[in-house]
């Protein structure tokens, strides 16, 4: 058909537009999200690609999922923290106290006399009960706002005594020391690189110093020559001992034995412990702060507190992820490799005579969430490295990694009810 023809032929905008199926998708999405799907769709349509009557059709197959254009990846990187894909994925528990919060709720009431309430109290209390180590807890927006209203709190004008193999680099260029020297605390630096002793930190200790700050290096490790002091030690001095653990482990772990945990840096005499909950607790972006009752009660009423406020959506996730069945990653860090390789099995056997696929062990990590050179081990499907790039284009997209020439799916942190999807995005991928 002539061009001229084609155009005349493409049916109108208001008239596409008043399809039900695309009304219903308007009232859901939003009008001009569905208007630039049809727009889309005219215009194949002009170039001949499609016919007048598979305008809406193409349309409707083109709209997103929701008005957000953030999308669910499936992560079979090996990496069960995985900074780039949001951290810890929520569990469905989570999700759907997320979903509840979302409305009108009783975040800030108390139903049963009408007056207002402790905000978030039911989230504290998991918290509280998750950890009966602490006197007192709060949940400020992620670990660097508890580390900075700790911070601001104690020690604007004052110092912070810390090691020089501790003032570290989280990612993005986010540098602990950066942070407690922007909002007004000055650092006093003790040790060297590898080691530093108790004595370091006691000749450090003056009265100008607000606390000792311990930082756990998670995402590094030094080896060798190296000496470090642990929290118990750091508790002989006469300020209080702040611990930034980082990782967000309530309690000790038995397959991540050096990482450091709220209960365990509670008990040995920290004074206040920071942490993220996104990483290795499993729930939301958020950070907790966890110790002495009244010091505890002292940040919380800070005024800078509420600048690091955490949010309704926030405060029901983190409880329902303390409260509800195990979240994902927990259960990853705790898989069993013999399980995973039987799905990996499962998985090649669907894909055979389709896809050059072999099932093998594997090693995954724990990821930016902590545990460095912790090995997991694992399971994945072995896929050529040329799929790479078209699964992760995908709908679901789905990560990988490819290292040896081919294409690794790790399953250590794919839900096993995902399996179905993974296999689906790869024969996608192959084009079967
Ligand atoms: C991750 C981390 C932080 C920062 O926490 P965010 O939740 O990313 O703000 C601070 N300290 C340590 C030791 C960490 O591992």
């Amino acid at each position: 058909m002539p061009l001229q023809d084609r155009r005349r032929a493409t049916p109108r905008t208001d008239r596409v537009l008043a399809d039900p199926a695309l009304r219903e998708a308007a009232a859901r999405l939003g009008d001009r999200l569905v208007k630039e799907s049809v727009t889309r769709a005219q215009e194949r349509c002009r170039a001949g690609d499609l016919a007048p009557e598979e305008v809406v059709g193409a349309a409707l197959a083109d709209l997103p999922a929701t008005a957000g254009s953030l999308r669910r990846v499936l992560n079979a990187t090996g990496v069960v923290v995985h900074t780039n894909l949001g951290r810890a994925p929520l569990s469905a528990a989570a999700v759907a106290a997320v979903e509840v919060a979302a409305g009108a709720t009783d975040v800030e009431l108390d139903l049963a006399t009408g007056r207002r309430g402790r905000r978030g109290r039911s989230a504290l209390a998991a918290l509280a009960d998750a950890v009966p180590e602490a006197g007192g807890v709060h949940v400020v927006n992620n670990g660097a706002a508890a580390l900075a209203l700790v911070t601001v709190a104690l020690a604007v004008g004052r110092t912070v005594v810390v090691a020089r193999g501790e003032m570290v680099e989280i990612g993005d260029g986010f540098r602990i020391p950066e942070l407690l020297e922007s909002v007004g605390a000055r650092l006093r630096e003790v040790g060297t690189t590898n080691r530093v002793r108790l004595a370091d930190y006691a000749a450090a200790v003056d009265e100008e110093t607000a606390f000792v700050l311990k930082v756990h290096p998670s995402n590094f490790r030094v080896e060798g020559f190296t000496a470090s002091v642990p929290v118990r030690e750091l508790a002989t001095l006469p300020v209080p001992v702040v611990a930034d653990t980082g990782s967000g482990l309530l309690a000790p772990h038995p397959r991540l034995p050096g990482e450091p945990s709220a209960a365990r840096a509670l008990q040995e005499g920290a004074a206040v412990v920071t942490a993220s909950g996104d990483k290795l607790l499993g729930g939301p972006q958020c950070g907790l702060v966890l110790g002495q009752a009244e010091l505890v009660r002292r940040l919380a009423r800070h005024p800078f507190a509420r600048a690091v406020r955490v949010d309704k959506l926030t405060l029901a996730a983190l409880e329902a992820t303390l409260r509800g069945p195990t979240p994902p990653v927990a259960r990853a860090l705790v898989a069993d490799q013999d399980e995973l390789l039987d799905r990996a099995h499962r998985l090649v056997a669907e894909l055979a005579g389709t896809i050059d696929a072999e099932a093998l062990r594997s090693t995954a990590a724990v990821g930016g969430g902590g545990a460095p050179g912790v090995a997991l081990p694992s399971a994945a499907v072995a896929l050529p490295a040329a799929l790479a790039e078209p699964l992760r284009t995908g709908s679901p997209p789905v990560m990988g990694h490819v290292t040896g020439g081919r294409l690794l799916l790790d399953l250590i942190a794919v839900p096993p009810q995902e399996d179905s999807v993974l296999l689906t995005a790869v024969r996608r991928a192959v084009g079967v």
